[in-house]
């Protein structure tokens, strides 16, 4: 089985790659277990999700030397001209937390309706090879902005977030109920592919 390292610190996101990569018999060692340092911390000063990713990824495979998997996510509000974007995990300032976070999103959405609290999460996955190969993905959640949390599950906005299909919010739902809809899941299934035509690539 080939071993990743995926270059989130964050547990939440490692356990959503972890149960979607070892589907594609991908082994995510955390940044931990490849020896990264605790305090080292990637700048990410992109503009887009394709360009953070990049970076995280990047930086993680030249300091360990293997393959490196980096997910750069955030939600993106129609009636906010597409933020918190890039900016959803210190939307509320630099000492944020999720709880802030979402503060801030239900006091600037507070006279919005609801048919206009459409927004979407995005998940840009990259996988980076010590051989300079790169593989990215994109995937998109729909669904809308709630006037209030829902749910103690999950992490970051997932309290807000109804996806359009679901019947409760990703924080009402299980982690395999999310993983059927998510942003993060479907930029994975796409790497899946990706994977495939390599793998059936080399094998001519
Ligand atoms: P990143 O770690 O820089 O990619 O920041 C991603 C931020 O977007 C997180 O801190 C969350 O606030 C938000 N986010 C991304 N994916 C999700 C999700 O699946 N659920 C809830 N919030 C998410």
């Amino acid at each position: 089985m080939d071993k990743i390292v995926a270059a989130t610190g964050n547990p939440n996101k490692v356990g959503e790659l972890e149960n979607i990569t070892s589907k594609f018999g991908l082994h995510v060692i955390s940044r931990d277990e490849a020896g990264v340092p605790h305090d080292y911390d990637v700048v990410e000063d992109g503009e887009t999700f394709e360009d953070n990713s990049l970076i995280k990824a990047e930086a993680i495979m030249k300091m360990t030397g293997l393959p490196a998997i980096a997910d750069d996510s955030g939600l993106m509000v129609d009636a906010l001209d597409g933020a918190p974007g890039v900016y959803s995990a210190r939307f509320a300032g630099e000492d944020c937390d999720d709880d802030r976070n979402n503060d801030k999103l239900l006091d600037l959405l507070k006279d919005v309706p609801a048919e206009k609290r459409t927004a979407r999460f995005v998940s840009v996955i990259t996988l980076v090879y010590p051989d300079g190969r790169v593989l990215q993905t994109r995937g998109e959640c729909e669904g809308r902005v709630l006037t209030e949390r829902h749910g103690t599950g999950g992490f970051g906005y997932d309290p807000l977030f109804l996806p359009d299909g679901l019947s409760g919010t990703f924080a009402e739902v299980s982690q395999e109920e999310k993983d059927t809809v998510s942003h993060r899941a479907r930029a994975l299934a796409k790497l899946g592919d990706l994977l495939k035509d390599q793998a059936s690539g080399s094998a001519e």
